[in-house]
Parts: structure tokens; sequence; C-alpha cells
């Protein structure tokens, strides 16, 4: 043979010949080679690279046991996990319910595309309503409630077991996005939910260097439906990445319980400070929402929130510009600790709030949290002279 057609089929051993590694191969392709034409047309078969390779199989086998999953289908990001799962379920004439505190892409979204172009109607329910609030607003032609509990940058919860219930005694599908607890501290699945969605980008990656998204569902027909969804689209994600989420996965309960007990520190101490009003943390005794949290939690993340009490526009950005150890930037979940002010996000909410002041996002990180408590003293007495 030819060195062009040698070099065509040079180090292609099959993957059975592969060494035994701790981690999946990551294996590329847009072509899977059958092993006969009768193989070609088969739908029983993988038949072509964009369904998923060894990594995505490996990385949705542990996010299966993660949610406690019938099938988990992957996205190119979180946001594509959430439009994604919403557009494999709705229809033109449809009605969807969506907590005022959705985080702002997903908001985006509903007003584009869902309402702007493809004559679906949303409605937005306050980020804390009671599941009473929330089911009245349903109607006949509501076919899903979009959650996000809680609020990922005000931090309201939802009763979701109780919303997922009373939605499914009117036939009507919930989605809750669940990437504060990262699909560990709560399972949407077994609390009613039917469409589990999280962004992995931000704790399973828990770097900030990959963007991906998964959806979970215990319905077969609502796997199914998900399938199609990234069939039609031509949704796909890369091995590397998938292969990234996985490595993070190893290591998500770790992190998270230094996450959480830092994040906890870091609040009390926040709340017995004179420049701060309410520190929004649900899992921090006596926070707003601490009563549905201790019902269905079973630990703490670390991204929070608090009130500078009062502080003006001047002193919100001497206090985020002195911050040293804290980077100023949006996405979460890494193990660097990150701060924004949230105020032009509000700006998009139908219901108005008023907070008693700016509200302030922190993403606890890993560094010890006397460093971090320092430094936010630093920050108010910046903020406090602005
Ligand atoms: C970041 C985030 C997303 C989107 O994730 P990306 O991977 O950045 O698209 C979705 N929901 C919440 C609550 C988020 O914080």
């Amino acid at each position: 043979m030819d060195e062009t057609s040698r070099l065509i089929r040079a180090g292609s051993k099959a993957p059975s010949g592969l060494n035994r590694t701790v981690g999946p191969p990551i294996q590329k392709g847009s072509t899977i080679l059958m092993p006969d034409a009768a193989s070609l047309y088969d739908v029983t078969q993988t038949t072509y690279g964009r369904a998923g390779l060894a990594s995505h199989d490996a990385l949705i086998d542990a996010l299966t046991e993660l949610e406690g999953a019938q099938t988990v289908r992957l996205f190119p990001s979180g946001l594509a996990a959430i439009t994604g799962a919403i557009m494999a379920v709705v229809k033109t004439g449809d009605d969807v319910l969506v907590t005022d505190g959705a985080y702002k892409p997903t908001r985006r979204f509903c007003e584009n595309v869902l309402k702007g172009r493809l004559g679906i109607t949303v409605r937005y329910f306050a980020p804390d309503a009671s599941p009473d609030e929330v089911m009245a607003l349903a109607n006949g032609k509501t076919r899903l409630i979009v959650l996000e509990s809680p609020a990922s940058l005000t931090f309201e919860m939802q009763d979701v077991p109780a919303i997922a219930a009373a939605a499914k005694a009117r036939g009507i599908l919930t989605l809750l996005d669940n990437t504060w607890a990262a699909g560990l501290y709560f399972k949407p699945l077994t609390h009613g939910v039917d469409i589990s969605v999280q962004a992995l980008t931000k704790y399973v990656g828990g770097h900030s260097d990959c963007f991906m998204g998964s959806a979970a569902v215990t319905d077969p027909k609502l796997g199914a439906a998900l399938h199609q969804a990234i069939i039609d689209f031509g949704w796909a994600v890369s091995p590397e990445d998938a292969y990234t989420m996985l490595r993070g996965l190893r290591t998500l309960a770790t992190r998270m319980e230094r996450h959480g007990a830092s994040s906890l520190k870091v609040a009390a101490w926040l709340e017995g400070h004179p420049q701060t009003g309410e520190v929004l943390h649900p899992a921090l005794p006596g926070a707003p929402g601490h009563k549905l949290f201790q019902a269905a939690y079973t630990g703490a993340p670390g991204l929070f929130a608090f009130v500078l009490k009062d502080a003006k526009p001047t002193q919100v950005h001497a206090f985020l510009d002195a911050l040293k150890l804290f980077g100023l930037g949006f996405s979460w979940g890494g193990f660097e600790s990150l701060a924004l002010d949230g105020d032009d996000q509000f700006k998009v909410r139908k219901i108005k709030k008023d907070y008693g002041g700016p509200v302030i996002r922190l993403a606890i990180g890993l560094e010890d949290p006397d460093d971090l408590i320092a430094d936010l003293e630093k920050a108010l007495t910046a903020a406090r002279s602005a």
C-alpha cells in the first residue's frame, strides 16, 4: 500500500485493544465504522459520533447515578440544557409559568424565543410564591412550570416537592434548574420534578474552564423527547469536555463540603456586620427559605448573597474594587471565590422588591475562609469611606 493510504489507517487500533485506565478513553469521531452494510441503518446501534462515544457514555452513566435518573442527556452549556429541555416539551399555543427569580438568560430565551417567535405565552410568579399561588396561575394551556430554587441571585426558595406534586395532579410538567445544589444536595427527581437540569459548568466542572449542561428524567417518554430534540437540533458536546466533566464529578462531594462550610462561616460573619442587611443564604439558620432548605436539602452549597445596607452605587463599586481574593466575574462553582453586584439583573424582573440596599453575590471558593473574611472586612471599610 502507498504511504498515503497507510497513513490513513495507522494507529487506529480497536478500542478493545486499549489498556484499562482509571478514566474513560477520549474517543474522538464523527464517523463510526460499521461492521457490515446491514448495520448502516440499524437504529439499535450507534451509527454516528454526534450521539456520543466512550467518554460521553461514561459521563452519562455517572450523572444517571448522581441524579437517580432513568435517562440523562448532555447539552453544550447549562443554558442550552434549560432551553433544550424546554424546546423538547413545548409547542405553539402552550402556556409556560416561570419563576421571576430565574437566571437572566433563561428569561431572555422565554421572552425572545417562546413568546417572541413561537407563540407560547410565558407568565412569571414571585420567586418565593407558595404552591397555591403558583398553581392559581395555571390554566388549561399550561404545559410547563420552570423553577429555579433557590433563585441564583437573590436565593428565594420554592417549595419544589409541593409544586411538583400539585403540577403532576393537573398534568403539568415541572423543570427545575438545580445548579445550586449540584445534583448532590437536592435530588429533584425523587421529589417529583419531571426534568432536573443543571449547569455542569459550575460545581461539577469545578474549575471555571468548561461548558456543559445536563437534563435528567425518570419518565422514558420524556427521555425520548429530550433525545429527539437533541437529534432535531443537532446538539453535541466534545469528548474532551465530557472527560473533563467526569473528572470534576470525582471530587464534587469533597469540594462541596468545603464550599458549604466556608460559605456558612462567611455568611454568619456578614450577618453580624453593621454595614450589612439580610444575608440571603438558605442554609443559614434564620435566613429566608431556611425551612424549605432544611426539609429537603442534605448540605450547603457555597453560593449566596447579602445586602449592602443602604449603599450608594459608588460604595458598591468601592467594595467590589477593594476585593483582592474575590475575582469579579460571572459564573461560579470553581475553586476561586467570585463576587458581583446583582442590580443590573433586577431590571428585568416583573415583580419589584426592595431588599434594603444593593445585593452582592458571593461564590465562596476553596480558599481559607478566614482569609476571605479579612478580604471582605477591608472591602467593607473601603465602601464606608467611599
Ligand atoms: C450559569 C448558570 C446557568 C447556565 O450555565 P452555562 O453553562 O453558563 O450556560 C444556568 N443556570 C444557572 C442557575 C446558572 O448559574
